[in-house]
């Protein structure tokens, strides 16, 4: 098959010069497509390096490389095996983990998730998924799984114009894979779970919490309990919280997995039950916040991060002395820099002292590129009281 071309402006050139992988429709001036994978060239017909082509969306063009080389089996095995070969400190942590986080690993719309035996991934571009079977081949030949599912539902496939669909790719990967973290078991439920079957970004700071718990935890937004589970093995109780009743029955079922009977699940609305701690004057040694994302959209940000700080403030009135907040935000558009305002305000309203002990972020395997915003999305404070 002869090579796709695609010609780019000047700009386009530049942003990749600057370390931004992403070609936008209007900086592509001319495009002969044969395949997934194009040649990419500036108006002079100089070689700019070869990319991933989505004939359909905004982001027409994800730069994979800018050398000279082939974009074949044998490149996507030496990709993926640097990234996995990044993750080893992270394995000693925990069986789950992402092995590949797309820009981040510098393989644009590409995740990999490894959970024990089992590998679920993510093709969120139309390019990657014309060289689906080339990628499903060197994921295979690098990490040797039992079984590969594609999840391959993420709404951003729409932009793409690409099915959503979860397809077993290689055998059939269980609807439940028990998971270690760090000393903790957990069941993963990769067939139906939130993203690929867990929060695998939240890893280091679940770690975290568990270490610094003791007294009296809250664990708000706990989806499967895992935050909760981490802060039970030290806490001498943990009430954890959310609105999902089938999220609260698998929390229940790893409780039961790692023997721990400390832990209080609740059903609620967490901003109602906010209200009701504060009115019964409760206080907590710990307490946990890790809500969805409430800023879908930029234009959905005065809100979301009106919604934040109520949260916050209020989550900051019940510490005990010296007790702790980890609080969290998923939205891309509320960045460090609003994430931490938002907090400041909220820690005036609460009329608590309290101190930033730390800035945290998406776990280490979900690795930022700091000349791509987009790969950062996770942003966590632990605030302690006075
Ligand atoms: N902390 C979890 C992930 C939380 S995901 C982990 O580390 O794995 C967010 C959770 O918030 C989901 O389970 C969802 O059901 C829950 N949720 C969303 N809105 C809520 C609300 N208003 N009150 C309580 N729970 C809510």
């Amino acid at each position: 098959m002869t090579e796709g071309v695609a010609t780019i402006s000047a700009r386009g050139a530049s942003r990749w010069r600057a370390g931004h992988p992403w070609i936008y429709r209007s900086d592509v001036q001319e495009a002969v497509l044969a395949s997934g994978i194009v040649r990419v060239q500036d108006g002079r017909g100089r070689f700019v390096g070869r990319a991933l082509c989505s004939p359909a969306s905004e982001i027409r063009l994800r730069m994979l490389t800018d050398q000279d080389t082939e974009i074949d089996a044998a490149w996507w095995r030496q990709m993926i095996g640097r990234a996995a070969g990044r993750r080893r400190s992270v394995m000693r942590d925990a069986t789950a983990y992402r092995v590949v986080h797309a820009e981040g690993d510098g393989l644009p719309s590409l995740v990999v998730d490894r959970y024990g035996d089992y590998v679920v991934v993510q093709l969120l571009s139309a390019g990657l998924e014309i060289v689906r079977d080339q990628v499903i081949a060197a994921i295979v030949d690098v990490l040797d799984p039992s079984a590969v599912l594609l999840r391959n539902d993420a709404s951003v496939r729409r932009h793409e114009r690409l099915p959503l669909e979860i397809v077993d790719a290689v055998g059939s990967v269980p609807d439940r894979v028990a998971v270690d973290e760090g000393g903790v078991v957990y069941h993963a439920t990769p067939r139906t779970g939130q993203k690929t079957g867990a929060f695998l970004d939240q890893r280091g700071n679940r770690i975290l919490a568990g270490s610094m718990a003791c007294g009296r935890a809250l664990d708000l937004f706990t989806y499967h309990g895992l935050f909760a589970l981490h802060l039970a093995q030290r806490a001498d109780s943990v009430i954890a919280v959310d609105s999902s009743g089938p999220a609260l029955d698998i929390a229940r079922e790893n409780a039961r997995a790692n023997r721990l009977p400390n832990i209080e699940w609740v059903e609620a609305n967490v901003f109602d039950l906010l209200r009701d701690l504060e009115r019964a004057q409760e206080r907590f040694d710990v307490v946990v916040l890790d809500p969805p994302a409430f800023a879908k959209q930029r234009s959905g940000l005065p809100r979301a991060t009106r919604a934040y700080k109520e949260i916050n403030l209020r989550a900051a009135r019940l510490l005990a002395p010296s007790g702790v907040l980890l609080t969290c935000s998923c939205s891309f558009h509320l960045n460090r820099t609003r994430f931490l305002e938002m907090l400041a305000g909220a820690a005036v309203d609460s009329r608590r002292d309290l101190v930033l002990e730390g800035v945290l972020g998406q776990s280490l395997d979900h690795p930022e590129l700091l000349s791509v915003p987009e790969t950062s999305y996770l942003k966590g404070a632990l605030l302690r009281a006075r």
